[in-house]
């Protein structure tokens, strides 16, 4: 029996990734199809399946996307094939944004539905500049409005006279553009034109950035997306403002590792108040050729020691042992070697034991291990490894007696993929500095872009990698004075 498809009206919160709820987040780990409006932060996407069809939805100036009408046919049919799709919204999917239209059509059809609510934007971006919607002596209520429609237009679903008498905080959705004639508007029904008012423009986000008037002299050149504050609460912004005010606010940095290594770097800038742009420059694939490592895990049990130089590695192995063997004891007593922390963590992970791991992480000392503690004459070696990997180490083994098998396990492919248009970002908005935490990652973004042209500094996360930018005419502004992560951050901070 086919299986019933189901969608999830999700809300994405307003910007902030950390802004999704656990439900939502749940609902993206799992769906088979995202349909996803373009205002929001891409970084979400990341939480999707790597099989997971992502399909951007929603009306952009220029390149036609899916209308309303095709993305409603489009949740019907996915979901009439019995898939899990999630239908994610910007902030609430009930707060305009016509989700319950979506919901509706949904409903007609027969198809099940499920609505999981969202951070809105019109409280968080306020909240993200300082400003509370509510306060016990400035306002005991919020109004939230549209400021689509023409104020002056005789016939208009806002009453701006009622607007204008209401004495809570007014938040305007979608209004920027016409703002100077709907702050006109409330003045002529009565409307103090001292009245505060705050615009905060990309809530939430690295890019928030918030001006501040009145009523009276309304702030101007603000562009969407931005959310209109109207009331005294205005006011506790100069107490309360946090974001803005963080190390890094303001500050545009590209993180150029992979996609699975990148977060934790990200997670540091982010909250230092950084704009962060994920330029991910390299990919790992399969080999070119995959038969010699299915040869290898076939025949696993003629090795004497596997030997791993990277967790990538790890990875590419025991996916191929796998897609073999169904059972972990087929490794039978092979013994197993790790040049590095990260890569004995990744065996910890498959609950392996390393049984040599130098304490420096090079490829000498793993030999110079070898050579003091175990007899390699005849003995067998496995290495898979990347398709660029140093010989020496293998050239080392075979010195020393061994047999070796020098194999192909990935290959690292620049990346080219843009998915969440954060590169080109970069070449229209620049940068105001870039990361390297490897040479490889020097060298990819190189190729990428034509990294001479930015105006950025550049910061390395230690001496080979500076090395490489030097290689290719960069100047490095900083280099991290401990070779990790957090050094790298310092060192930014230290700018
Ligand atoms: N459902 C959404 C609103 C959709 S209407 C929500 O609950 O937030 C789109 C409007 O939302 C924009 O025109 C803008 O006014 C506001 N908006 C959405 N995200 C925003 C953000 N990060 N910063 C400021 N305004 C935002």
């Amino acid at each position: 029996m086919k299986s019933k498809g189901k969608v999830y009206l999700v809300g994405a919160g307003p910007g902030d990734v950390g802004l999704i709820t656990v439900r939502g987040l749940e609902c993206l780990q799992r769906a088979d199809v995202i349909v996803f409006d373009l205002l929001l932060n891409p970084a979400l996407l990341r939480h999707a399946r790597a099989d997971a069809e992502l399909i951007p939805a929603g009306k952009r100036p220029k390149n036609h996307l899916l209308t309303q009408d095709e993305t409603n046919t489009l949740l019907v049919k996915k979901a009439g094939e019995g898939k899990v799709v999630v239908r994610l919204k910007g902030g609430d999917p009930f707060v305009f944004g016509r989700g319950a239209e979506e919901a509706g059509e949904l409903r007609q059809a027969g198809i099940e539905c499920e609505i999981v609510p969202g951070v809105t934007s019109a409280v968080a971006a306020p909240a993200y500049a300082g400003i509370p919607v509510t306060h016990r002596e400035f306002a005991s209520a919020f109004m939230v409005i549209t400021g689509h429609e023409d104020p002056t237009k005789e016939e208009t679903s806002v009453d701006w006279a009622q607007v204008a008498k209401f004495t809570g905080t007014r938040i305007i959705l979608m209004g920027v553009e016409r703002f100077a004639a709907t702050a006109a508007e409330l003045i002529r029904h009565g409307a103090s034109p001292e009245t505060p008012v705050a615009i905060v423009h990309r809530g939430t986000t690295g890019q928030q950035r918030t001006v501040t008037g009145t009523l009276g002299d309304p702030p101007t050149e603000v562009s969407p997306p931005s959310v209109i504050v109207i009331g005294d609460v205005v006011r506790q912004r100069e107490s309360l403002n946090w974001f803005e005010q963080r190390p890094l606010f303001g500050k545009r940095i590209v993180v150029t590792r992979s996609r699975e290594q990148a977060s934790e770097l990200v997670r540091q800038l982010s909250e230092l108040g950084a704009d962060v742009l994920e330029i991910p420059t390299i990919r790992i694939e399969p080999p070119k050729s995959r038969a010699p490592m299915r040869e290898a895990v076939a025949a696993i049990g003629e090795y004497d020691w596997l030997v791993f130089t990277s967790p990538n590695g790890v990875d590419a192995f025991f996916h191929e042992f796998f897609a073999k063997h169904k059972d972990v004891r087929e490794l039978g007593i092979v013994k197993i070697a790790a040049i590095g922390a990260a890569t004995a963590e990744k065996l910890a992970e498959l609950h392996l034991e390393v049984d040599l791991l130098p304490a420096e992480f090079t490829g000498e000392a793993l030999l110079a291990e070898f050579k003091k503690s175990v007899s390699c004459e005849n003995v067998k070696f496995l290495l898979p490894r990347a398709d660029l990997a140093d010989e020496r180490l293998a050239r080392g083994l075979e010195d020393l007696g061994g047999v070796v098998d020098d194999l192909d396990a990935y290959q690292t492919v620049p990346e080219t993929d843009d998915r969440t248009g954060h590169r080109a970002r970069l070449l229209a908005e620049g940068a105001d500095i870039v990361t390297f935490t490897s040479s490889s990652t020097v060298n990819n973004f190189c190729e990428l872009v034509d990294a001479k042209a930015l105006r950025t500094k550049f910061v390395s996360i230690g001496p080979q990698t500076t090395a490489a930018a030097k290689a290719r005419g960069l100047e490095v502004a900083a280099e991290a004075n401990v070779h990790t992560i957090p050094g790298l951050v310092e060192a930014i901070l230290n700018l």
